[in-house]
């Protein structure tokens, strides 16, 4: 695999400018909203103090600049820096509720293409309460495609859709860099979890190509759930996985879920790959209920710069860091969101943010007793960007056979719209289509529809292409257009047309519910 190392990461491999000085790697900083301006300061401080080797440039992100009338909460000139640097540290952001802003998170990682989120999710017992005391699970969430395109349309007065777009290179992208991620780590076992039973196109390909891709790592154990059961067996027995791969939406889900499994939502870092840009963030959010009171844990941010001094190949400084973390777990210092919860002499003298901090600097240079020491490698085992994006495959034959119309129609029968569309399917234009079959929220309705099936304003109207016997044939794209003029014709309102294409013999399309 390639890993697309950008040319200054390398060059501060050697760590040795002409000065003979350690060359400090530029890093973009956000310190966001509510307690994100703490924990970065807190974050900071134990970087510094252990010697991490960067130079970070401040950019604004988030409530002033959504409030000041930028919908997206960034300002234009950041861009430069984010790719610039390459390498993004961000603190928690609060997005304004309603008024049409859009989620900086999501805008982020689709424009620089961070299509990896890898989510570390481990328990710290005896120390910090769970259920789950030998939970160590990393999650790795797909993060550009899915549900979360924002492609969203109101169709008709009673149906609104969002569009799940799930893409071949996508797929092979995050499935590669999953069993990459397990390779680097010593991880024995990569679970894949979708609901390719019932979205057998989109989620089907997932798991497809986890299939093909597993058959390159023979010694990693492969498995796939179906994410209902394996968000189930991950919330009561954790212990049973070790990598998670998945989709966008499911792994937004189950990494919450696990993250909370652990002990407490504020202990996770998280780190969003990209083949140019990377992005290290706390995976909760600007907790305004505690802002400005110095209690916020700064561990959630610290463990991702720990994920950030890896990518910019200062291994030994994250090794540091993390063991003296670790060791002031051990110690029983703890912020107030894990008051109480360890067995620790501590455990009800709270400390803040900031002398959280100072005694993890307290640390630095010790190891954990109790927990396993942590030793960082030097990238390039480390897969800290990203694989090439997969060669293309050529293109399929792709051919036209039908086309489905969907109708806004309300108060109607589906007998009665077939009636009127059998007729619409070849005049007044000679269309060359026959009416195959209706469906109303993915349930076949006609023909053969039954009576109890609710049905609501919006109807799939299925035409295949046949000749004068009836028999198939492939379609054009003008024998569409005649169709279409003939439901205008007729007065009914088509929302929009999806057409049914075989590829390389090979169908393009799901059948209806009961087709
Ligand atoms: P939240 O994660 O901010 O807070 C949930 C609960 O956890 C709160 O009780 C909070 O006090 C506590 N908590 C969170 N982080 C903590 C920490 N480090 N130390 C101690 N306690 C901590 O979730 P929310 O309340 O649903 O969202 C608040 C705002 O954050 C919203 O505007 C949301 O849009 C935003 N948000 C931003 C991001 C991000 O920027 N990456 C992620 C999630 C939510």
């Amino acid at each position: 695999m390639k890993h697309d190392t950008p040319e200054h990461l390398l060059s501060d491999a050697n760590l040795v400018a002409e000065t003979g000085q350690p060359l400090a790697v530029p890093i973009t900083v956000a310190y966001g909203d509510g307690i994100g301006p703490e924990i970065m300061e807190a974050t900071l401080k134990v970087l510094r103090a252990a010697g991490a080797r960067i130079a970070p440039e401040t950019i604004e992100i988030g409530e002033k600049l959504y409030r000041a009338g930028s919908t997206a909460g960034i300002a234009p000139q950041s861009w430069e820096s984010l790719r610039r640097t390459r390498v993004f540290l961000k603190a928690p952001i609060t997005t304004p509720q309603g008024g049409g802003y859009k989620s900086l998170n999501v805008t982020i990682r689709k424009t620089l293409g961070l299509y990896a989120n890898i989510r570390p999710c481990v328990s710290y017992h005896p120390f910090v309460n769970t259920k789950h005391p030998t939970m160590d699970v990393v999650i790795i969430r797909e993060n550009e495609e899915d549900l979360y395109a924002g492609i969203e349309h109101r169709q008709t007065d009673e149906v609104f859709q969002c569009l799940k777009l799930i893409t071949r290179p996508g797929c092979e992208k995050i499935i590669r860099y999953a069993f990459e991620y397990a390779r680097a780590h010593g991880r024995r076992k990569v679970t894949c979890m979708t609901k390719d039973n019932i979205m057998k196109m989109t989620d089907g390909l997932f798991h497809r190509v986890f299939d093909e891709i597993k058959l390159q790592y023979p010694e990693i154990e492969s498995e796939h759930y179906i994410i209902d059961i394996g968000a189930a067996r991950l919330a009561t027995q954790p212990e049973r996985f070790d990598v998670i791969v998945t989709g966008n939406l499911y792994g937004d889900i189950i990494s919450d879920i696990a993250a909370e499994m652990t002990g407490s939502v504020g202990l996770a870092g998280s780190a969003n790959i990209g083949e140019h840009v990377a992005m290290f963030e706390a995976i909760h959010g600007s907790a305004p209920d505690i802002a400005g009171k110095g209690i916020a844990n700064p561990s959630g941010l610290l463990l991702a710069a720990v994920m950030m001094l890896v990518h910019i190949r200062q291994p030994e400084v994250a090794t540091r860091i993390h063991n003296a973390w670790l060791a002031t777990i051990e110690d029983g210092v703890f912020t107030a969101d894990l008051r109480g919860t360890g067995g620790s002499p501590n455990a009800y003298r709270p400390f803040g943010s900031m002398d959280f901090a100072d005694a993890i600097i307290e640390r630095l240079g010790r190891k954990p007793a109790h927990f396993k020491p942590v030793r960082y490698a030097l990238a390039p085992e480390t897969p800290r960007s990203a694989p090439a994006t997969p060669p293309r495959r050529p293109a399929a034959a792709k051919a036209m056979v039908g086309v489905d119309v969907f109708v806004h129609a309300a108060g109607v029968s589906a007998e009665f719209l077939a009636g009127r569309l059998a007729t619409l399917a070849h005049q007044p234009r000679p269309a060359g289509f026959t009416l195959q079959m209706i469906t109303n929220r993915g349930v076949k309705v006609w023909p053969g529809g039954f009576p109890e099936t609710f049905c609501t304003d919006h109807w799939r109207c299925r035409f295949v292409g046949t000749d004068a016997a009836g028999n198939p044939r492939t379609v054009s794209h003008a024998e569409v257009v005649d169709l279409l003029h003939n439901l205008i014709s007729d007065g009914l309102d088509f929302i929009k047309t999806e057409h049914l294409c075989t590829f390389d013999g090979e169908a393009g399309y799901a059948l209806g519910q009961g087709q």
